[in-house]
């Protein structure tokens, strides 16, 4: 459990996906938290207490000051 994430983030929950990964990247942060299987590409919603009570750890933090990265697709 964590409560201390950002965007792309890198996590990993306590079950993984259905594929068998256990990767997630969160991709949107507000009143609920979009992640994405860094397997399949598949993207759960949930709102921020289901999903801190279903991270296990924040595998990589995302790298403050690097702006290399596109903003995340937010079309869904
Ligand atoms: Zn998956």
């Amino acid at each position: 459990m964590t409560e201390i994430f950002e965007l792309r983030d890198v996590v990993m929950m306590k079950k993984p996906h259905a594929c068998g990964t256990n990767s997630w990247t969160i991709i949107r942060v507000g009143a609920d938290i979009k992640i994405k299987c860094n397997s399949c590409n598949r993207i759960v919603m949930m709102d921020r207490t289901d999903f801190v009570r279903s991270c296990k750890k924040v595998i990589a933090h995302s790298e403050p000051g690097r702006n290399a990265e596109p903003e995340a697709n937010d079309t869904i």
